[in-house]
């Protein structure tokens, strides 16, 4: 044998041990809620298939798929401990403050901790006497390396709660799987006692279920009619693209909180959404219809953003300030087609539907912001001002106006134009962009 055939053959095995540990690596995470009361969960996560003599580099995110300033979710955890596969204390240290190093490990290291989150929205983690609200990354660390590991998660439900996730089921209900780590920080997961009402589509071949899921202080009869009323404003939606978005594991869930001590919100997801709100009610058809606005708008971005998506934000970094120049497209446009799809579903007038345009239209018309950037650069500026919080004031009446209006008005202006000089629609405009677009998922996006 010749020297550089023994290198090769040396090269060969070093190869194949490191896909193997890319092929065996995993992560099982499991939470439970002992002390609710306190707003306290307890997560143990296992990650597998560490390579032998590595650290495990286990982090917090510092940013949440759909909202664009930082987080700093590592404030909320403490107590870290980690066992190797045989129980044996491991040593762990604090090299940043996002995260921990582990070593030790024998291929298999047991992190466990406690996450504190008393905040209901689409971006942070809220447990309490009533319900687990969960945004991923504000509670489950992950692991550098583990991007592409299958995931589980086995949630303690309290006695009477359900599990309202776009995660997808196994026949033991507390046990859950994502196919990959970004699948899963993209699926908020809701534990409580929650309502369900559901529907199929079924359209160009492709099958969706639709689950309306509620926490709410009302009843299931009005879940039921408000679940009915979201399917027309999905079916306004749907032949706006002439097509479904076509969802992993074939099923979008619309996770709605509309209890008295949440913050208002709403947040796009690729199979779901959150949908939070402490003022909105179903407690009656005008309330019901109220409640469809964040909806719709939620809706939209199953095509907008989450498939038609800005490539400044695939694969999402979860370790820094996520910008996107794109904004005014994905928030822009998704807030012309939401009041559009309403009115189109008979739940807004005319006149209301006007109002809501015709008011982006004004502020867009008078800020003086647009002397300074464009709809991009009021995107890019999103970090600043998408959930973020500073000590020192921005000159942001000055210098900011919202991608979500400007983007809206862009979206009339086209609207307009295409239909006064060509005959044509932005119906037909989203159909293309969707088609060249969107329509076609990379397997790494759409693991299904
Ligand atoms: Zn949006």
């Amino acid at each position: 044998m010749t020297k550089s055939i023994l290198s090769a053959l040396s090269l060969c095995v070093i190869a194949i041990s490191s896909t193997q540990a890319q092929s065996t690596r995993r992560v099982d995470y499991q939470i439970s809620f002992p002390n609710r009361a306190q707003h306290e969960g307890r997560v143990t996560a296992t990650f597998t298939g560490i390579p032998r003599g590595a650290t495990l580099q286990v982090r917090m995110a510092q940013s949440s798929p759909g909202r664009y300033a930082l987080t700093g979710f590592a404030k909320n955890v403490y107590d870290v401990l980690a066992v190797d596969s045989r129980g044996r204390t491991l040593s762990v240290t604090k090299p940043d403050v996002n995260g921990w190093n582990v070593i030790g490990h024998d291929g298999v290291a047991k992190v466990s901790y406690k996450v504190w989150g008393d905040r209901t929205d689409g971006t942070f983690l809220q447990i309490d006497h009533a319900h687990a609200h969960m945004n991923m990354p504000a509670t489950f660390v992950f692991a550098r390396g583990f991007d592409n590991a299958p995931v589980t998660l086995r949630i303690d439900v309290p006695e009477n709660w359900k599990v309202a996730t776009q995660l997808v089921p196994t026949s033991d209900s507390s046990m859950f799987t994502a196919p990959n780590m970004q699948w899963f920080m993209d699926s908020p997961t809701e534990v409580g006692p929650v309502m369900f009402s559901s529907w199929t589509q079924s359209i160009n071949g492709k099958s969706s279920t639709y689950r309306v899921a509620v926490h709410h202080l009302g009843t299931q009869a009005e879940v039921d009619s408000y679940a009915a009323m979201a399917r027309k404003v999905v079916d306004e939606h749907t032949a706006v693209f002439d097509d479904a978005p076509g969802f992993d594991f074939g099923t979008y869930t619309f996770i709605v909180d509309f209890v008295p001590w949440v913050n208002g919100d709403g947040m796009e997801h690729r199979n779901s959404t959150i949908i939070t709100s402490s003022r909105s009610s179903l407690a009656d058809s005008v309330r019901r219809i109220r409640a469809l606005s964040t909806l719709s708008h939620e809706f939209f971005h199953a095509w907008n953003m989450e498939r038609i998506r800005s490539r400044d934000i695939e694969p999402f970094d979860f370790e820094r300030a996520n910008m996107s120049a794109d904004l005014w497209f994905g928030e822009g446009f998704t807030n012309y087609y939401g009041p559009l799809a309403r009115r189109r579903a008979g739940f807004l007038t005319d006149d209301e539907f006007l109002a809501d345009v015709g008011g982006a239209a004004i502020n867009t018309i008078n800020s003086p912001a647009r002397q300074h950037n464009s709809p991009v650069g009021m995107s890019a500026m999103a970090p600043f001002v998408d959930g973020a919080a500073f000590l020192d004031p921005m000159n942001s009446q000055e210098t900011h106006l919202s991608y979500y209006i400007w983007g809206e008005v862009v979206a009339l202006s086209l609207d307009l134009m295409l239909r006064t000089k060509y005959d044509l629609s932005l119906d037909g405009y989203m159909r293309a962009v969707w088609k060249k677009f969107g329509k076609k998922q990379t397997p790494a996006l759409a693991p299904a």
